[in-house]
């Protein structure tokens, strides 16, 4: 597999930053994870504007233009012989320099990373593609809109639901309300049929996934509503499923050892599914 670096590729192997790299010590960096089908980057514009988004907010520079990391992204998924199904991940850090808190000083050189790996085809069957979370306490900051590389509390709710056999962990705040999960976007259909999500704020990422298929709603006669839901909400609701960049729509259909409902995938997640896998598909046939 090959990496690229601040201007070179090379196998992942021997691709390498500074042991000074804030990124490495502070976990001062942000990043964003694309995904390629056959060639083509889902939503490459939207994670692009929130890549910016990121990088404002920590005041860290642009690396290379726009348009320069739109190539060097093709690169990596040239260079990987990645033509169906691919990840691309991208992490800017603020450099390397000598370990201190505040800034280092202007000119540093930013670090860009850019690697691509496969990942399996795109779920044909929704049913199979089920999965179960776990519930727990959002332990994260007051600024879960940037996506930094500073994971840990996310890294330790993953492990409880891997360690428990769930896939993912619902957080809930400290007012009982479900924020998100670890790394994806939560939804429900509530007792009375309504489509709900948490509105887009400090307490969760905005994620892109969320975002394409907020835009394909209309089209399926649905609307939604952007309002927090409670953890008894949650348990109650008539169908949870979950968004990202790699679960798509991903039904949910445990919680904490408990189905949702009957436990069977419900008719709002099969069709968001379906309309979903139309937009990565860019309307190829299956
Ligand atoms: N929320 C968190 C905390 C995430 O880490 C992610 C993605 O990794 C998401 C939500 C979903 O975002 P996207 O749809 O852009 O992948």
């Amino acid at each position: 597999r090959i990496a690229y670096v601040n201007g070179r590729y090379l196998p992942v192997a021997a691709a390498q930053v500074r042991v000074e790299d804030r990124g490495f010590l502070f976990g001062d960096g942000v990043y964003e994870v694309v995904q390629v089908y056959r060639g083509r980057f889902v939503d490459e514009e939207k994670h692009l504007n929130r890549l910016t988004r990121s990088l404002g907010e920590l005041r860290l520079a642009w690396p290379v233009g726009r348009r320069a990391l739109e190539a060097i992204i093709r690169e990596v998924v040239t260079r990987n012989r990645l033509h169906d199904n691919a990840l691309v991940y991208i992490q800017i850090t603020r450099g390397a320099a000598k370990r201190e808190h505040v800034f280092p000083k202007p000119g540093t050189r930013t670090t860009l990373v850019v690697t691509a790996r496969a990942i399996p085809a795109f779920p044909r069957d929704v049913d199979a593609w089920a999965t179960s979370i776990i519930t727990g306490p959002d332990q994260r900051w007051d600024r879960c809109d940037i996506k930094t590389v500073n994971l840990l509390p996310n890294v330790l709710a993953k492990q409880a639901a891997k360690d428990a056999g769930a896939f993912e962990m619902a957080m809930v705040d400290g007012q009982g309300m479900v924020t998100e999960c670890a790394s994806s976007n939560i939804w429900i259909v509530d007792e009375h049929g309504q489509l709900r999500t948490r509105a887009l704020g400090h307490e969760i990422l905005p994620g892109c996934t969320r975002a394409a298929l907020s835009e394909l709603l209309g089209a399926e006669g649905l609307t939604l509503s952007e309002t927090a839901f409670s953890l008894d909400e949650l348990r109650r609701a008539q169908e949870v499923f979950i968004t990202s960049a790699t679960s798509f729509v991903r039904p949910i259909t445990r919680i904490d050892g408990a189905s949702v409902q009957d436990g069977a995938v419900g008719p709002v997640t099969r069709r968001l599914f379906a309309a979903f896998a139309r937009h990565v598909q860019g309307g190829l046939p299956n």
